[in-house]
């Protein structure tokens, strides 16, 4: 087939498009560049306090109170918004900024519910916001006061410096996510269409970790591994313990536990855990730099997938996991009961089947005669693909702010709503702006959890640029 014909015809559309697209790009340069940051950071700030004052511990949740926060925002910025309230005090909130409609939507999501706070072992108080050492304390400052109000900023920005978009900009809050996700659940049954057609959506599960003498490590969460709990429980003759039953329930089941416990389920190399080798490859030591930049190849070393295999930092994205959490059986030391349970706690990979699993998981027990049952209600784990213009976005704006960080696709042990969005064929990243130590990384769920101020002020602007570049292309 030739196009000679048509081919001065094609190079005209070419060149009309590309300098269309360059004229677009510096549109947007010239809005970016255009926005006057001081205040905007100053009202983040302020308003983060606001919102970590908002006790939205779940139970029970509160979070109407959250969303009426939000709407408030809204409303002043103009932007159109509508709450769900769906049980007594709880309630989700979308908002939208609409597009020229010439690609599909991008959904910031945010849950706004927090787990609960022991007050007793906090420095300052948990629902009070206030600033040490130019740190603001609050639940939720970490998981996910911080990147909800962050959305919600990149939102009223958008609005008040008029955003050219060629997407929709979805805001949504939900609630209850840290308990039941009857949030999301209640969004996705009730209004499907709100969110159904979008291409994209971030949200919690990103991680950026300054690690001393190493560097920053700005990890995106393309997928989850999913709990799949079970209890097993053996059954058998009960007695009095001065008479041994050699193969009673308790005896039989730790039998059993003790393989589970050796055992290691086979490795299964995920392309994003692959490329999450590779790119922190870079912070590492000679021969262990060239083998995670080719973890396939050097986890045919025998030698070497067992040394990784005992890193605890790694080997669970290397394979479902098995871990032995609560033991029960028998009421008094002189009794030997006719019943004890183990349960654990399992995490698949993206992709596996829970049957298969199980088929490998009892004959490593080696004892039929354990009921196996589901302890939780299992939902399939599931990932998105790092080749998409998004994840390239990302890797440009976080260079852009820190050249030296390294990006890497991270797989989340615990649990995220990404995993509820995906099978609606929208790719979901978690993505966070905030650089922090593994010291105050670690106060998510824990005592004294905090955000470093100047991360806020820094973060909403990242936040921005990347919503505003990804909005338009
Ligand atoms: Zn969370």
């Amino acid at each position: 087939m030739s196009f000679g014909r048509l081919q001065p015809l094609r190079v005209l559309l070419i060149l009309a498009t590309l300098s269309f697209s360059a004229f677009a790009e510096t549109q947007l340069d010239d809005h970016l560049r255009a926005i006057v940051w001081p205040p905007y950071q100053d009202e983040t700030v302020k308003l983060m306090g606001e919102y970590l004052r908002i006790d939205t511990s779940n139970p029970p949740g509160n979070e109407l109170a959250a969303a009426e926060f939000f709407r408030r925002l809204f409303d002043q910025a103009g932007i159109q918004n509508t709450i769900y309230p769906y049980a007594p005090g709880r309630a989700d909130i979308y908002a939208v900024i609409k597009g020229d409609g010439t690609l599909r939507p991008l959904i910031m999501l945010n849950h706004m519910d927090v787990v609960q706070a022991d007050a007793s072992s906090w420095r300052l108080p948990p629902f009070s916001g206030a600033l040490l050492n130019g740190e603001m304390y609050g639940r939720g400052a970490q998981d996910m006061k911080d990147e909800g109000l962050l959305q919600a900023m990149v939102m009223v920005i958008a609005a008040r410096q008029h955003l050219p978009l060629k997407r929709d900009l979805i805001f949504l809050a939900t609630a209850d996510e840290e308990v039941n996700d009857t949030g999301s659940a209640w969004m996705l049954e009730n209004h499907p269409e709100l969110v159904r057609g979008a291409e994209y959506l971030i949200t919690e599960g990103g991680t950026n970790l300054i690690i001393q003498g190493r560097g920053t490590i700005h990890e995106v969460g393309v997928g989850e591994k999913a709990p799949f709990w079970l209890r097993l429980t053996a059954t058998g003759r009960g007695g009095h313990g001065s008479i041994p039953i050699p193969d009673s329930a308790p005896n039989r089941l730790v039998k059993a536990l003790a393989r589970v416990a050796d055992w290691q389920p086979p490795i299964r190399l995920l392309p994003s855990v692959e490329q999450y080798f590779r790119a922190i490859a870079a912070l590492e030591p000679e021969l262990r730099a060239t083998q995670f930049r080719d973890i396939r190849k050097a986890l045919q070393d025998t030698a070497f997938a067992r040394s990784i295999s005992q890193d605890e930092e790694y080997n669970y994205m290397l394979r479902d996991t098995v871990s032995l959490t609560l033991l029960r059986g028998g009421f008094q030391t002189n009794v030997i009961p006719d019943t004890s349970y183990a349960e654990l706690d399992v995490r698949l990979l993206p992709g596996e089947d829970p049957d298969v699993f199980l088929g490998q998981l009892r004959s490593v027990l080696a004892d039929d005669s354990l009921g196996i049952t589901p302890v939780n209600r299992f939902k399939p784990p599931n990932s998105s693909s790092t080749d998409t213009s998004l994840y390239r976005l990302i890797e440009q704006v976080v260079h852009q702010y820190n050249p030296q960080a390294i990006v890497a696709p991270g797989l989340e042990g615990g649990y995220t709503e990404s995993q509820m969005y995906r099978p609606l064929g929208i790719t979901c990243y978690g993505f966070n702006t905030l650089e922090v130590t593994p010291e105050v990384d670690a106060t998510e769920h824990a005592a004294n959890e905090r955000v470093p101020v100047e991360q806020l002020r820094r973060g909403v602007k990242i936040l921005y640029e990347l919503v505003a570049r990804a909005g338009n292309q």
